[in-house]
């Protein structure tokens, strides 16, 4: 269960983080960083293996096939990572992409000199099972799906259940950038059938960043051996090393890995997956309920909402200026988040990080005030923005 007690606000004039990673840490992860380690010393090696075994088992059904790689760095380094050494180099990946990160996926297969075929459905359209089966009829060469869990750049849940069904069907193998939405969204093998996936310690889970994980299933990390051209991001070496000697090849993110495991510590007290989905869930239907009354819109639909970061349209009144809002929230004590679509001004607001409902209430309050401070009136985007949902709906 939900301990609600334990949130608690941050320390004195630190705002509250309403982006998706880094985010609000708790005081306990904050602490935990208060010592040193030896990279190569038993207490340490210990912490590995009880992290690795701790995300293994958030996998839940069908895990028993899978194994942890920590990777030092961002988030974006660990899917450079899994792409590099999952990938054979003759390999070719269906970059499943709508938003920032998948187009990052593309990039990144481009600068790794991997084949590639890239589905593009703009901002946010989801990418359906069905498209993605009759694209892998029609091109037998593609060994690889990529595709973004929850794309943070809208903050849409894409359908990685009836893509993960294409995939298999076809005979192919699904690799997963689910970043921002492991440890609060189930990804459990025995319901979804994939190969590989990635995220990192700054996002639900709730650590501070400086390193990422890959949970990929044993046979492909066994059979990844001299895929990769870098050193540093062979996800095979990495494993084979930290098998034989419980270390990291290269010097380990020490003080990160002893908050994260506070932080894994109090997801399992938070309920695990389910606990932590559900607070965010709460935290998002808070947000959103109490945004549409004072006026403004949300980018998706219901259906395709995330308990994960949600983006609202800006207002069309023209006493609304973005950079002036988010000074104002910054003010009150909450730091917002930019839009990132083409067509229409947005912004977004996340649910994730050490926050609950109640935090959520202070943000309404905290956007009314902003908005009347501003003179806004009405916080009704432009009809341009509804035209853009529509085809959403469509
Ligand atoms: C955060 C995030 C990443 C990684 O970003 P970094 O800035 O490298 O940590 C990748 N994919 C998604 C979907 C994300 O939300």
């Amino acid at each position: 269960m939900t301990d609600r007690a334990k949130i608690m606000p941050p320390a004195q004039g630190e705002p509250w983080l309403l982006t998706p990673g880094p985010l609000t840490t708790s005081l306990a992860v904050k602490q935990a960083m208060l010592r040193d380690w030896g990279s190569w010393d038993s207490d340490f090696r210990a912490m590995t293996a009880e992290l690795r075994s701790r995300l293994l088992s958030m996998l839940g059904a069908g895990g028993a096939d899978y194994d942890c790689v920590p990777v030092q760095g961002s988030g974006t380094y660990v899917v450079e990572a899994m792409l590099g050494s999952l990938v054979p180099r003759d390999g070719k990946t269906l970059v499943l992409a709508n938003g920032a990160y998948g187009q990052r996926t593309r990039r990144t297969l481009d600068c790794l000199g991997r084949a590639h075929l890239l589905l593009d459905k703009g901002d946010y359209l989801p990418p359906r099972g069905a498209e993605v089966a009759a694209i892998l009829a029609g091109d037998p060469d593609i060994t690889h799906v990529a595709v973004v869990h929850c794309e943070t750049s809208s903050g849409i849940l894409n359908p990685i259940g009836e893509i993960a069904e294409a995939v298999e069907a076809a005979g192919r193998r699904l690799l997963i950038d689910s970043m921002s939405a492991f440890g609060a969204l189930p990804v459990e093998p025995a319901h979804v059938r994939f190969d590989a996936l990635v995220s990192s310690a700054n996002k639900c889970i709730e650590g501070v960043p400086g390193f990422g994980f890959v949970l990929a299933r044993r046979d492909v990390l066994d059979g990844a051996r001299g895929n990769s051209q870098s050193l540093s991001l062979d996800l095979h070496d990495q494993w084979a090393h930290m098998e034989t000697t419980g270390q990291w090849r290269f010097t380990p993110p020490t003080h990160t890995v002893a908050a994260f495991l506070q932080a894994l510590r109090a997801h399992e007290a938070e309920g695990g997956v389910a606990g932590r989905g559900a607070r965010y869930a709460r935290n998002r239907d808070v947000l959103v309920a109490g945004m549409r009354q004072l006026g403004f819109e949300t980018l998706l639909d219901d259906r395709w909402l995330s308990p994960i970061i949600v983006t609202f349209f800006c207002p069309d009144d023209p006493a609304f200026a973005f950079d002036r809002f988010y000074d104002l929230m910054k003010a009150k004590g909450f730091i917002i988040y930019p839009g990132k679509l083409t067509v229409v001004d947005s912004f977004r607001i996340g649910c994730i990080g050490q926050m609950d409902e109640g935090v959520m209430t202070q943000v309404i309050a905290a956007a009314g005030d902003a908005l009347r401070d501003m003179g806004v009136t009405d916080a009704r985007p432009p009809a341009a923005a509804l035209i853009e949902r529509a085809r959403l709906a469509a």
